[in-house]
């Protein structure tokens, strides 16, 4: 079977779906590779690599050309309508955002793999890209900070003078968030973190953070992530917070519910009653913001209620495509991973049995299998 590789058309993404090593291990399963030209110049990887790999580089790729569509971000709805009946797509979908390209796939009879929706569960983890793009993400969130930050994180001890270390607070503890805590902490600052799931306090202090624990009852929905809080609640959580928000030098959100916009920890004040020179770093920007007003890809200087500077907002946009070398090698093993577990002597025939292929799956025979968009396109 034929699995094509395409360069990335989004402004801004510079991830690719295969790196030289999955083209190794894609071939390997029996599959004949095909990556545009060009494809993964932006993350590093060089046609001549893919070759070296064994795929085949094509200068003028056609998309509805092969058995297998791999892909980074959702495809537009265009490419979607033009694919023929029964290829197979793997890769970012954002079903619940992207309802035009779901409702294409399924018009085309496309059978469409979503990573969004691999089940997060242990036999499925080398799948999973909201992990390993969280993961990168949470990274890249601290360093922005410290670029646009005026100080140390660190504590030192100087002939000149001690300069204290930097505060840092991070609002959401998943994957990003614990990645933004082990990183913050590597580079010496003080960190603290608040998330309303309790269960996710032993993993903060894990990584070397303090665990704040607000006077408002735990909020924990299905498969162990967070529910949306009722909006009494929502106000009381924000009033807890803005003491924690005040104190820190830096705050980093990264709180999420699956399918619905960010909730709103932080307001406008809030960032306001931050030190002069303070940095906000705001992840869920793109799906919404947990910061009152912030906008994606956008530095905004807030002047502080003091009137003695301003802090810094920032909504983070691309932040996994900003590490597009190694958010491609990791992204790239879930894409090949996922499409191993369904490969069979070169052919690539989803066993809808088994649970992670069936609970990934978006749309196959003409039909939305993810409930939840279907009932949004209904
Ligand atoms: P996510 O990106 O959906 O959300 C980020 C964090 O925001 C979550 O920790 C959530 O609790 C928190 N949050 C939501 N609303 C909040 C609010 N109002 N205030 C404060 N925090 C709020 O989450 P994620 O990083 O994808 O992880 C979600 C869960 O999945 C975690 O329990 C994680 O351990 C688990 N997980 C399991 C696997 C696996 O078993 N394979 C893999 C990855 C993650």
């Amino acid at each position: 079977m034929k699995v094509g590789i395409g360069r990335e058309r989004r402004d801004g993404e510079k991830r690719v779906a295969a790196t030289p090593e999955t083209v190794t291990q894609l071939i390997g399963l029996g599959v004949d590779v095909t990556v545009e030209a060009g494809a993964g110049l932006a993350s590093g990887y060089s046609d001549a690599a893919y070759q070296k790999a064994g795929a085949q580089i094509a200068p003028d790729f056609d998309a509805t050309a092969f058995d297998v569509l791999c892909h980074v971000r959702p495809l537009s709805p265009e490419l979607a309508a033009t694919l023929p009946t029964g290829v197979i797509t793997v890769g970012l979908a954002s079903p619940a955002s992207e309802l035009p390209t779901v409702a294409a796939l399924a018009a085309a009879k496309v059978t469409s793999f979503a990573l969004e929706l691999v089940p997060r569960i242990s036999r499925a983890q080398s799948m999973d890209a909201l992990t390993s793009q969280a993961l990168v993400a949470g990274y890249r969130a601290v360093l922005e900070a410290t670029i646009r930050f005026p100080r140390f994180f660190p504590l030192y001890m100087t002939a000149a003078g001690t300069i204290p270390p930097a505060r840092v607070l991070v609002l959401g503890a998943g994957v990003a968030g614990l990645q933004a805590i082990g990183t913050a902490k590597r580079l010496g600052a003080r960190v603290s973190a608040y998330d309303v799931r309790p269960a996710s306090a032993d993993e903060v202090t894990s990584m070397g953070g303090t665990f704040i624990t607000l006077d408002l009852a735990a909020v924990e929905g299905a498969g162990g992530y967070a529910s949306e809080l009722a909006e009494d609640r929502a106000v009381r959580q924000r009033e807890l917070l803005a003491p924690h928000v005040a104190k820190a030098d830096v705050l980093i959100t990264t709180a999420a519910i699956p399918g619905r916009p960010a909730p709103l920890l932080v307001t406008r004040q809030m960032v306001a009653a931050m030190p002069a020179g303070s940095v906000v770093i705001d992840l869920a920007a793109e799906t919404g913001g947990n910061v009152e007003g912030v906008q994606p890809g956008v530095d905004q200087l807030v002047p502080t209620t003091a009137g003695d500077g301003f802090v810094t907002l920032v909504g983070m946009q691309d932040a996994a495509s900003a590490m597009a070398s190694d958010a491609s090698r990791l992204y790239a093993k879930n894409v090949a991973n996922l499409l191993a577990l369904m490969t069979n002597d070169g052919q690539v025939v989803p066993d809808f049995t088994d649970e992670v292929i069936a609970g990934a799956c978006l749309t196959a025979d003409g039909v939305v299998r993810h409930a939840p968009t279907a009932a949004a396109l209904e």
